[in-house]
């Protein structure tokens, strides 16, 4: 597989060297050098979800990974089902949350971790990232067990909610987790220092496994064609798919999935009130606001650094922006839409109630409606509890780590110390 930079089209790298490196020159983002067309769509749709996946992703990453290799990787990323649920007459929600840390973010990330091992190289490798919460969650998790990777998570101390910290501090084994005395910018401040030191980075192999790697977003493609799977294919016939984005890594997924032949007829960006995209839909002009904390928190972004993406495959499949369907809501609509929702007999969480509410909005007559489930219910219990006037059960994934005693260790955002404890 070839990818080149889309800043700096004339570097070129294969896939190996994409997941290792994460982004290019000048933070260009990676990006596939041709997309096939797969050709037997229906007889992928009736495989199930691992075994089709592996077809999926052995066609675009093709022989630079043998396929018991690539074959395995799928198997050990992807344990966990995606189920479609109806929520009423022609609407559908998939369910991506599922996962270890009950958040679609498990599919890419533990596909990474899985990528990451494969074509690692020799040498040690030192994964180090900060965290508010969630991203830090997943990549423990991904990464959990994992040989010879060892995962360095750092997080503002006491400003995390309790369960979020449960999560993903009480693995140890090859994750280490690390409460700062300080917020999360100085968080992030440290890690970026210990990028700058050259020293320290070839001696211990560090690496960010970085949201933007190639490998998630391919990874992600494959729940496009797990949720058309268990559509009937009259419903596939007209299906229009609403996607709660914030950085539009998964927008993008499901752009390629289009590509590929998946016959999904047109997409929705949903965002909260942090709206560049819609605005620069229907405006043309790119102008990001502040970003406005709001109650689907995991979007709250206003420089979508997938966007360049979305960008690219728009124009290289020919297809007008203006086929791409964008809709904003206040945190005052969201808790309308989730009301809805319940009130239809489905409990879903603010993210996923912005992408049903902006897809009931703009779907017309003969078309069937997907809407994306990126994080459990419960994952938002506090918002969700309110506004619905309820009260959610904790599930078993979280509850059998909210009995596991804390395992980090405390530090003062001081990067002697942390240089030190790195190469410990
Ligand atoms: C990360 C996240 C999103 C946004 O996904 P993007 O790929 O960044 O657009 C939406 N919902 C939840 C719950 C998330 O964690």
């Amino acid at each position: 597989m070839n990818l080149y930079n889309i800043k700096h089209p004339e570097e070129q790298v294969n896939f190996a060297q994409a997941v290792r490196q994460g982004l290019g020159k000048d933070q260009g983002l990676f990006f596939p050098e041709t997309i096939p067309t797969l050709d037997n769509i229906d007889e992928l749709l009736a495989l199930p979800l691992v075994e089709r996946s592996q077809k999926i992703l052995g066609a675009i990453i093709g022989d630079e990974i043998p396929t018991d290799k690539l074959n395995a990787m799928v198997k050990n990323a992807f344990t966990f089902p995606a189920p479609v649920e109806k929520v009423e007459e022609g609407i559908y929600a998939l369910e991506l949350f599922h996962g270890p840390t009950l958040a679609f973010k498990d599919f890419g990330g533990r596909f990474m971790a899985q990528a990451l091992a494969t074509v690692r190289g020799d040498g040690k490798i030192t994964i180090l990232t900060a965290t508010s919460g969630d991203t830090g969650a997943a990549v423990a998790h991904a990464f959990y067990g994992l040989e010879n990777i060892d995962v360095v998570i750092l997080y503002p101390k006491g400003k995390i909610s309790p369960l979020q910290e449960k999560l993903f501090c009480t693995l140890g084994g090859n994750i280490r987790t690390v409460a700062i005395n300080a917020d999360f910018d100085a968080c992030q401040a440290l890690v970026k220092q210990a990028f700058d030191d050259a020293e320290l980075r070839q001696a211990i192999g560090l690496n960010s496994a970085n949201s933007i790697n190639i490998s998630r977003l391919l990874a992600q493609i494959c729940y496009y064609f797990e949720a058309a799977a268990q559509l009937s294919p009259a419903e596939r016939q007209n299906l229009v798919v609403s996607v709660p984005s914030g950085n539009f890594g998964n927008l993008t997924a499901g752009l390629i999935a289009k590509t590929l032949g998946l016959p999904i007829k047109r997409f929705i960006a949903s965002t909260n009130a942090n709206d560049t995209v819609p605005r620069y839909l229907k405006s043309g002009e790119w102008s990001p606001n502040a970003t406005v904390a709001t109650l689907s928190n995991a979007m709250d972004v206003s420089r979508p650094n997938n966007w360049p993406r979305v960008e690219e495959l728009f124009k290289r499949n020919g297809w007008a922006l203006s086929e791409l369907g964008a809709g904003a809501l206040t945190d005052a609509e969201t808790e309308e839409a989730l009301k809805a929702q319940y009130a239809k007999g489905y409990l879903c969480e603010p993210h996923g109630a912005i992408a049903y509410q902006v897809l009931k909005d703009q779907l017309q007559a003969g078309e069937t409606g997907l809407f994306l489930c990126t994080a459990h219910p419960a994952k938002f219990k506090e918002s969700v509890e309110r506004i619905l006037n309820m009260e959610l059960p904790l599930p078993e994934a979280l509850d059998k780590h909210n009995k596991l005693p804390l395992l980090s260790d405390e530090m003062d955002a001081d990067f002697a110390q942390l240089r030190a404890y790195l190469l410990k």
